[in-house]
């Protein structure tokens, strides 16, 4: 494989300039990798790098696109970044004679010689090598609990300014901000950018400096100490000097009966360009009145053929912004259908129809729709934390001034100082972005929040 390689360019200062990435060079940084006993970022660009260069790179995914697991996959590989091709199969013949083929397999996943029948999310991840690999045991000086923007921004700080950085993600770095057609309010982006661009970048960001991701893993529960035990779904355990929470939200299930069955497939909780092909030429529902909904209601309108927004309300007026209400109301395709409640979602493999009530006239009738997206808010992702971190009434946690004395005292603080600005009732935990109790729901305060907190880390690790 002497000299086989990948071109790469890039710009800087106005020039562009493009180097060939060699096998050579992947084996010294393999050897220094060896030496070290860790992975070097840059390797792992090598190596992606080297897969595509010899071919290996290649991800294959046989399945029905608008089932749930395919799509699933689809969703995951995408919001990762990671090209492959889709082969819309339900037929043996289609599948590569080397897989054991049954209807039940699908979907499968090829990826250069590996092939996968019916994968887990984390398989996928291991299997294209994008997760940092957990030891169990190991300490680090700090762990970031979610790689929304916030979580990202604090690995980003947090590994530039010389610490040791592990991530974990339940599912894909991004967070909600990761399922945004188009954030336009962010600042240095005056076109707007998609939150998976967004994203992107940030999750390339924090592995150029050093932080370590473990993408699809999920972590159950935290054990506060001197230092913080943190463990993992399938059981690993890494323990942390200090401990960031940025798990953000997790999106609110409507109570719509056989809504779970279509999940991923016909059912969205987020809209990207990924699910914006899906409805091409489609009738698809939103339910929800908020920014959200309204910024996925436009921008899906641009791929559907009709788009109809299901509220149980009047009017949108109570609940959207009016630049989105005017937009809404230009929108040929777009039908607002007031006092309108979704009680069952019908179909067999792909979701069909909704059944929809009206709250006003009393009446019930089965609408079809090939995809319905959802957006009716999120709660709190806080339930594997201790029961030493106190919440507010609705799950989110407090910190710094939240805090006051008598409730230090319950709580066992025992520091002679205050908790910091982000700091928890635990000493060495903080939690930044929308998990915390007042937050602005924003990517740029929870990236503010993300990238401030490295500072009280510094403070009590005693490095400031
Ligand atoms: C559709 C949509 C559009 C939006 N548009 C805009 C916009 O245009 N402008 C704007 O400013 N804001 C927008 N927002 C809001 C913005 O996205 C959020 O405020 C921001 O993403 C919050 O960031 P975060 O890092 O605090 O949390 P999140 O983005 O919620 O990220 C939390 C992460 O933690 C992970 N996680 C949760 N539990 C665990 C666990 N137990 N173990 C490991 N990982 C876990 C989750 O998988 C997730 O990736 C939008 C939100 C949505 C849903």
């Amino acid at each position: 494989m002497a000299g086989r390689g990948a071109m790469v360019s890039g710009r800087a200062k106005g020039v562009t300039r493009t180097i060939k990435v060699t096998t050579e060079r992947l084996k010294d940084l393999l050897a220094l990798e060896a030496e070290l006993g860790e992975i070097l970022p840059t390797s792992f660009i090598v190596r992606r790098m080297r897969m595509i260069a010899e071919n290996q790179g290649e991800v294959t995914l046989y399945g029905v696109a608008e089932e749930a697991e395919t799509a699933n996959i689809r969703t995951f590989l995408a919001r990762q970044g990671v090209p492959y091709t889709l082969v819309e199969t339900e037929r043996p013949s289609q599948v590569p004679s080397h897989v054991d083929w049954e209807r039940d397999a699908l979907p499968v996943l090829i990826i250069g010689n590996e092939t996968l029948c019916k994968p887990t999310i984390r398989e996928v991840a291991e299997a294209i090598g994008i997760s940092a690999d957990i030891e169990d045991g190991q300490t680090y000086d700090v762990a970031v609990l979610g790689a929304g923007p916030a979580g990202l921004a604090a690995a980003v700080y947090a590994t530039s300014e010389g610490l040791s950085v592990i991530v974990i993600e339940a599912l894909v770095p991004g967070g909600q901000a990761g399922t945004s057609s188009r954030i336009e309010n962010y600042l240095g982006f005056p076109t707007g950018i998609s939150g998976q661009g967004l994203a992107g970048r940030a999750y390339l960001q924090a592995t150029k400096f050093g932080a370590e991701i473990a993408v699809a893993r999920q972590v159950e529960r935290v054990k506060c100490g001197e230092v913080y035990s943190l463990r993992l779904d399938g059981g690993d355990m890494i323990k942390a000097r200090a401990v960031i929470i940025a798990t953000g939200a997790v999106y609110r299930e409507p109570p719509i009966e056989n809504l779970e069955a279509f999940t991923g497939g016909g059912v969205h909780y987020g809209a990207s360009y990924l699910e914006a092909q899906l409805c091409k030429q489609k009738d698809i529902a939103i339910v929800g009145g908020g920014n959200s909904a309204g910024q996925a209601t436009i921008f899906l309108a641009g791929f559907a053929r009709q788009v109809k927004m299901l509220i149980r309300g009047k009017s949108l007026a109570s609940s959207m912004s009016s630049y989105l209400i005017e937009r809404i109301e230009r929108s040929p395709n777009i039908e607002v259908l007031s006092n309108s409640e979704v009680k069952r979602a019908n179909g067999g493999r792909k979701l069909q129809s909704l059944t929809v009530f009206n709250n006003r006239k009393q009446t019930t009738q089965d609408i079809d729709f090939a995809h319905l997206f959802v957006f009716i808010g999120a709660v709190p992702a806080t339930d594997f934390l201790p029961d030493q971190v106190k919440l507010d009434e609705k799950g989110f946690v407090l910190t710094g001034d939240q805090l006051d004395k008598n409730c230090l005292d319950s709580y066992g603080w025992k520091e002679e100082r205050r908790p910091f600005h982000l700091e928890t009732t635990c000493p060495g935990l903080l939690a930044v972005g929308d998990v915390r109790s007042g937050s602005i729901k924003r990517v740029a305060s929870a990236v503010g929040e993300g990238s401030v907190c490295v500072q009280y880390v510094h403070r009590i690790l005693g490095n400031a």
